[in-house]
């Protein structure tokens, strides 16, 4: 007889990494017959996967644990685990807070999930599996505690076929005082080349055309065996080569990693994304320092000057903390001031939530008032806006290559004589989002479009159809 379906249900917070390892997650458990449904009250297993970076994103996972509890009562089969930097975070804490939880595994333990899941199914009772903390021994043994969990692919989990996260660095040692993501996710590690350039081809081979490699520092990936050390430049030269992949991008960069050899490898490869994410914070020198991000503001001028000299048209973006401990109005306008500065292409901006176990929360008082922060995060959003509405407004009447992702959010359909018409979104190589008009047979191509509109986040166009005649050649725009 055919094991039974069993129908999983999986909820993801948080950032990129957290999306690769909810696919993995799947991808693991499809193999023990389970299918995805989208209704965490028909399914038989319940995963958060979560995230810890703000306080806000717990609150959203114990307020989803919450309106799970009578399902429980009615249904104590239902297995729910929650998953990810929470769970390394506050580990049995959500035994207490939500005791019909069955499972707690933190994001170095996610390996463990399918067989976990198999022994509460058979009565086991609730199971926690997380890493070591990063004063809970010496330093090799939390890396092995902190297991990266790559192999397994599932395409149906990724946001497209097209498109695919590849981890190359777990963790993170640069320790930010207001970041608690070293705490849950472990020291920083390279994974092996050999291992990465294998799971890209694996994914070119099932149709994957752009990878973004990821890193919570990715351009700080150095990877050492016996004499030999693969550079990031070196790991991005060796993805390049592989056929089928068209697009390669790579996020988050730390602004002191940001060497030459990278920025000429960005310039000289053809398949490498014209755009940065290299988050400065904050513009004021006193608030970096607290910060603990270990560079002043002309480190990162000085950074910027290099990646505008080999990268020229380069898109540049940041992400911005506001209102961290004693932040003046005086350092809230340095931050006004780079904004200005740089003309990013867009920002990140968040105000700043106090974390448990961080050396901010223990050194500094959250001392800026949620009023203040939420009215210093408006006036540097109004300010990122105008100015990449301005920036977007350059690319009217000008032809962009956009890979088609599908169809945007607000999609329309139109059935015309030839066929319905569907409201497509994609990315520039710059990475800037592009609305158009198109068909399904579309999604997954490459093709030129010319911008006839923009606003601040959004370019809009046309597909450009090149009719070749006898010495015809007709842009239809
Ligand atoms: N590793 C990346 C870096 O160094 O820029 C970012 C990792 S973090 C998941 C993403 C962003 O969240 C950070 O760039 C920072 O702006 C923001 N962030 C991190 N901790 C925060 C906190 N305690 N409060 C508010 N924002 C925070
Ligand atoms: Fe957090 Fe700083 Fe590491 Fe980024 S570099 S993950 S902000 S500690």
């Amino acid at each position: 007889m055919f094991p039974m379906t069993k129908k999983l249900y999986i909820e993801t917070v948080g950032c990129q990494m957290n999306v690769l390892d909810s696919e993995l997650v799947v991808a693991s458990l499809r193999k023990e017959g389970y299918e995805l449904t989208d209704s965490p009250q028909a399914a038989d297993t319940v995963l958060f996967n979560t995230c810890s970076v703000r306080q806000h994103a717990e609150d959203k996972i114990y307020s989803a644990l919450g309106r799970l509890k009578n399902a429980k009562q009615e249904n104590p089969d239902k297995i729910i685990g929650v998953l990810g930097c929470m769970a390394q975070k506050d580990q049995k804490l959500i035994f207490q807070r939500a005791p019909y939880v069955d499972l707690i595994v933190g994001p170095g333990q996610l390996h463990q999930v399918p067989q976990l899941i198999s022994e509460i199914a058979d009565g086991a009772g609730q199971q926690m599996e997380v890493s070591l903390g990063r004063k809970d021994g010496g330093r090799a043994e939390i890396e092995r505690s902190h297991e990266s969990f790559d192999p397994l692919r599932d395409p149906t989990m990724r946001p497209t076929p097209y498109q695919a996260y590849v981890r190359i660095v777990i963790g993170c040692d640069k320790f930010c005082t207001y970041c608690i993501v070293p705490s849950v996710r472990g020291p920083e590690q390279s994974r092996p080349p050999a291992q990465i350039l294998a799971e890209a081809r694996q994914l070119a081979s099932e149709g994957c055309k752009e990878i973004t490699l990821l890193g919570q520092t990715v351009n700080s990936y150095k990877f050492k065996e016996g004499e030999r050390t693969t550079r990031f430049s070196d790991l991005l030269n060796a993805v390049h080569e592989i056929p089928g992949i068209e697009r390669i991008k790579f996020v988050t960069n730390y602004p002191k990693d940001m060497t030459d050899d990278v920025l000429e490898t960005v310039r000289d490869l053809p398949k490498l994304a014209k755009y940065l994410h290299v988050p400065l914070q904050s513009g004021s020198d006193a608030v970096l320092d607290r910060m603990k991000r270990g560079y002043t503001t002309d480190d990162y001028r000085e950074m910027h000057d290099r990646i505008r000299e080999w990268l020229p048209r380069a898109a540049v973006s940041s992400d911005f903390i506001v209102g961290f401990c004693g932040e003046t109005e005086d350092e809230f306008q340095a931050t006004m001031d780079s904004v200005r500065e740089y003309r990013f292409k867009n920002s990140f901006i968040f105000k700043y939530s106090e974390r448990p176990g961080t050396k901010g929360a223990e050194r500094y008082p959250d001392d800026i008032t949620e009023e203040v922060k939420r009215e210093r995060n408006n006036r540097l959003l109004d300010l990122q806006n105008e100015i990449s509405e301005a920036d977007n407004q350059d690319f009217l009447g000008r032809e962009v290559e956009v890979l088609v992702e599908g169809p945007s959010k607000t999609a329309t359909r139109k059935d015309e004589a030839d066929g319905p018409v569907l409201q497509l979104t994609g990315r520039t190589m710059c990475d800037r989002i592009v609305v158009f008009e198109g068909n399904q047979r579309q999604i997954g191509e490459t093709l030129p479009i010319a911008i006839y509109d923009a606003n601040a986040h959004t370019l809009f166009g046309n597909v450009v159809t090149q009719h070749v005649g006898p010495e015809l050649f007709t842009l239809g725009v």
